[in-house]
């Protein structure tokens, strides 16, 4: 329990851990830059704090109903009164202006690439 001999033996013992580690943090920082902001994240984090299962099969249901990876639905609405356009298709109002969005998205419209 001598503090440098523990501090080693810390070391070696962590020797794979930090290996594997330092050559796939770089890709788990791109991952997570890219996967945060979607939906199963957000369910995880929100099951986490308030202390409940995640919704998991709540998530698999709207991907098999081609609902997306969207807390919202798909980007799909715009609004008729000011033209912004991309908004997701549960909002009933235009988070811009404020003036009611068509229940059904536009014909033709789709998601911003
Ligand atoms: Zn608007």
């Amino acid at each position: 329990m001598f503090p440098e001999c523990l501090r080693y033996t810390k070391t070696q013992a962590n020797f794979w851990k930090e290996l594997a580690w330092n050559q796939t943090v770089g890709h788990a920082q791109e991952w997570l830059a890219l996967h945060f902001a979607t939906v199963e994240p957000y369910e995880g984090m929100h099951a986490f704090v308030d202390k409940r299962p995640a919704r998991v099969s709540e998530l698999r249901t709207k991907l098999a109903r081609g609902e997306g990876d969207y807390l919202h639905g798909p980007p799909l609405r715009s609004c008729g009164n000011c033209g912004e356009a991309g908004m997701p298709t549960q909002f009933r109002y235009c988070g811009r202006c404020g003036a009611p969005l068509p229940t059904e998205p536009e014909a033709g419209s789709r998601a911003p690439s």
